[in-house]
């Protein structure tokens, strides 16, 4: 695959110059582009500029709201509720995280309900801007139906992820985040853009029968982790970030709204914990010494350890980026 290595900054200019061209107001645009840019920094590149030419024909096509402007409402002493306006929900997760970790400072927990908006990214920025001041947090969203149900063939579920975060004292939150899935959708998309197969398990083609072949994969169903189980988490998110919300689940989420990788429809939940709320001033040293445990046992790591290197060398070296992302990027005009 051609690449052209591009710095952090150039990253952040594309994408907002980019949003902005296409109809995207400056404070919706910044969130975007921030979340595209940090997503490419950590080495996330199915959540980075490769979604730029779905969230503008999402734009061009009128099914998102460039211009949102998210309303906050508190609903009671320890729940919130954003609704984004049909935008994306960059804005809508900036504008609801800081009085969500308020009211769980408050009350020892609390959940965001982010309602009307479009959701393509990654989970773990908006957990880990809670776990950098000090709470645990979970998020969890649906998307549209691309993974088989356990014992079935036709996709049924979203790619449905879920993140937490786990405040550390002298050091970055331990965060994980996941799909579902075997991999993100976006990855089985950059696989089909290298050429490359898919590891086994990954999904099956339009007839059932289980393929590498990330073409076919698109055309049938993606599989979740872990059979059955994996199938239960999907299930689970889509409850907490559907009716639980009044949002909708993945089978009413219909297709895609194009085939760019652009966001659909959708709410997330997000709950914050007080650590110290039930375990009092321990709690954090407690948590400290499970992972010093876990540590002393030869190949492992914290999930998230990757992303500090990484962020290091992109801020040093910069970032490649497909040549074909940069292509659809500039075939979108001005
Ligand atoms: P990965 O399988 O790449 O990684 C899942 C998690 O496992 C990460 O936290 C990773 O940490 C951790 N991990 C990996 N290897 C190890 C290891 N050896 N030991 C400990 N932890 C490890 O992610 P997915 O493909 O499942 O998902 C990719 C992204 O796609 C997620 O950010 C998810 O939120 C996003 N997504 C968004 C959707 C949406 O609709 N909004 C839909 C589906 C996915 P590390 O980063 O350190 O490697």
């Amino acid at each position: 695959m051609q690449t052209t290595i591009m710095t952090v900054e150039e990253i952040r200019a594309l994408a907002t110059d980019t949003l902005r061209a296409h109809g995207c107001d400056e404070a919706n645009a910044a969130a975007i582009a921030e979340n595209m840019t940090q997503a490419e920094r950590a080495g996330a590149a199915s959540h980075g500029l490769f979604r730029l030419a779905g969230h503008v024909t999402n734009l061009k096509n009128g099914r998102a709201n460039g211009a949102a402007k998210p309303i906050l409402e508190k609903l009671g002493p320890a729940t919130l509720r954003v609704n984004g306006d049909g935008g994306f929900a960059p804005l809508a997760q900036k504008i609801g995280l800081d009085p969500l970790a308020e009211a769980a400072r408050e009350t020892g927990i609390a959940a965001l309900a982010i309602t009307r908006t479009m959701h393509y990214a990654a989970l773990w920025p908006e957990v880990s801007v809670l776990a950098e001041q000090g709470l645990a947090a979970m998020a969890m969203t649906s998307s549209p139906p691309f993974v088989a149900p356990a014992g079935g063939t036709k996709p049924f579920f979203g790619t449905n992820p879920m993140a937490f975060a786990w405040p550390r004292k002298d050091a970055a939150p331990m965060v994980w985040d996941q799909a579902a899935s075997v991999t993100a959708r976006g990855e089985v998309m950059l696989h089909k853009m290298a050429g490359k197969p898919m590891p086994d398990g990954s999904g099956l083609d339009a007839d059932g029968n289980p393929t590498t072949d990330p073409d076919a994969i698109l055309t049938g169903a993606q599989l979740p982790f872990g059979g059955y189980k994996g199938a239960s988490l999907a299930l689970m998110i889509d409850l907490m970030a559907g009716p639980l919300i009044g949002e909708v689940c993945s089978f009413e989420a219909g297709p895609p709204n194009n085939t760019l990788g652009g966001p659909s429809e959708g709410g997330e939940i997000i709950l914050a914990f007080d650590p110290t709320h039930f375990a009092g001033a321990g709690a954090l040293d407690h948590g400290e010494r499970l992972f010093e445990a876990l540590l002393t046992q030869e190949g492992t790591r914290l999930p998230g350890a990757r992303r500090g290197p990484a962020r290091e060398k992109s801020d040093q070296e910069g970032v490649a980026i497909a040549n074909e992302t940069l292509a659809k990027i500039q075939a979108l005009g001005s």
